[in-house]
């Protein structure tokens, strides 16, 4: 079976994991820090904190920018649930923005006249997290000038798109966000096995957030509310959770940082070859703009199943079958059984309900052949000429 993803370990980034290993210290330390300025330095961010996943840099990330009962966070219905659940570890409540049908990411008119009827109501988000769907970097400067107007917060849900280039910058650089997450998840940009980072310019956010990935425990004595008891002192100084990435996962990160580009040019290389041999198949291909480039976490098309009953199902039975293993991204968040408790409901938000039904992710990663990229195309047409 042709994976939809992998990861690509080469004996470099099993060397960096041994030698942690063989060295006196696994927990958080050095190579912590060594990876934090990899990607700081590779994105232009003022600041980066390593942990254990993008899910706690969410979380810890919405901590910083204040959310708490009673606040808002909206985000777009079409990612992965950890977009949404950051708000509810906080005590807040979410809502969903509706999708652009070509990209999937958020709408900016949606936004736009959500905020309108928002400000009305007195219901105004804090903080609205974009999600970079498959790599494709959302409108940051339309959403700018709306979180510059409406007064939230923008927290880039990045898990897709380390590496991705916006307005000649790149993704993580805080030119029109508050703060960004990156995954380090198997299957995405680049892998620490599991693990996470929050990038930011404001430094008291870094330093709190620091804090909390710990316990919320400082040795910081400026910080203390009485005089150290002697070199073992620490404080307490708030609650905090223990999200803290091992300096085996950070030193396999930072090697694989060092592959970005190669992954990033082989994944474009990729993706030119798709939209090539696409070309005469009725699907459509991924959507491009000349000030944007996707970083290619996925390489998603859409494909009108015409409506009728199951054609998805067999669809992608049918391609797997062929040993093509296609993926669909995503269900919905609004329709999650723990979502439609809190109120949402089928037909909330069209474009991402439409755009479920349509998208298909085909295999992408670095070691994908251009011998199976051919036989993914062969089936496909095959498969939807039957
Ligand atoms: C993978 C992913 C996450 C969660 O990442 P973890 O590192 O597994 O916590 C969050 N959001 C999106 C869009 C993702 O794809």
């Amino acid at each position: 079976m042709i994976p939809y993803a992998r990861q690509s370990i080469s004996e470099e980034d099993i060397e960096a994991v041994v030698r942690v290993l063989r060295s006196d210290f696994l927990t958080q330390g050095a190579e912590g820090e060594k990876f934090e300025g990899a990607v700081s330095g590779y994105c232009g961010a003022g600041h980066a904190v390593a942990v254990s996943s993008a899910t706690a840099a969410l979380h810890l990330a919405c901590l910083a920018m204040g959310l708490s009962p009673g606040d808002w966070l909206w985000t777009s219905p079409i990612t992965f649930v950890a977009s949404a659940n950051c708000a509810r570890y906080c005590g807040a409540s979410v809502d969903f923005v509706d999708v652009d049908p070509v990209s999937g990411n958020i709408s900016i008119a949606s936004l736009e006249e959500k905020l309108v009827k928002a400000e009305r109501e007195g219901c105004l988000p804090k903080v609205v997290v974009p999600v970079h769907l498959a790599g494709f970097p959302c409108d940051l400067r339309e959403m700018r000038a709306l979180a510059d107007r409406y007064g939230f917060l923008i927290l880039e849900d990045a898990s897709h798109a380390l590496g991705a280039d916006y307005l000649g910058g790149k993704i993580g650089n805080g030119a029109y966000s508050d703060a960004t997450v990156f995954s380090f998840h198997a299957v995405k940009m680049i892998t620490s096995g599991e693990g996470g980072m929050v990038m930011t310019n404001r430094s008291d956010w870094a330093e709190r957030i620091r804090d909390l990935r710990t316990h919320g425990i400082t040795k910081d004595s400026s910080k203390f509310t009485e005089t150290s008891h002697g070199p073992w002192y620490y404080q307490q100084i708030e609650l905090g959770m223990h999200y803290r990435l091992t300096d085996m996962q950070a030193a396999l990160g930072t090697s694989q940082m060092q592959r970005l580009p190669e992954f990033l040019e082989r994944r474009r290389f990729m993706a030119d070859r798709y939209d090539e041999l696409l070309g005469d198949v009725p699907v459509k291909t991924p959507v491009r703009l000349a000030d944007r480039l996707s970083s290619w976490h996925l390489y998603m098309i859409q494909v009108d199943f015409g409506g009728a009953p199951f054609a998805q199902k067999r669809f992608y039975e049918a391609m797997r079958s062929e040993g093509v293993g296609i993926q669909l991204h995503y269900i919905p968040v609004h329709l999650q059984p723990d979502y439609a408790r809190q109120g949402f409901q089928k037909g909330d938000f069209p474009n991402a309900e439409a755009l479920y039904s349509r998208a298909v992710s085909l295999p992408m990663f670095f070691g994908l052949r251009e011998e199976d990229q051919d036989k993914v195309c062969d089936k496909l047409k095959a498969v939807l000429q039957a």
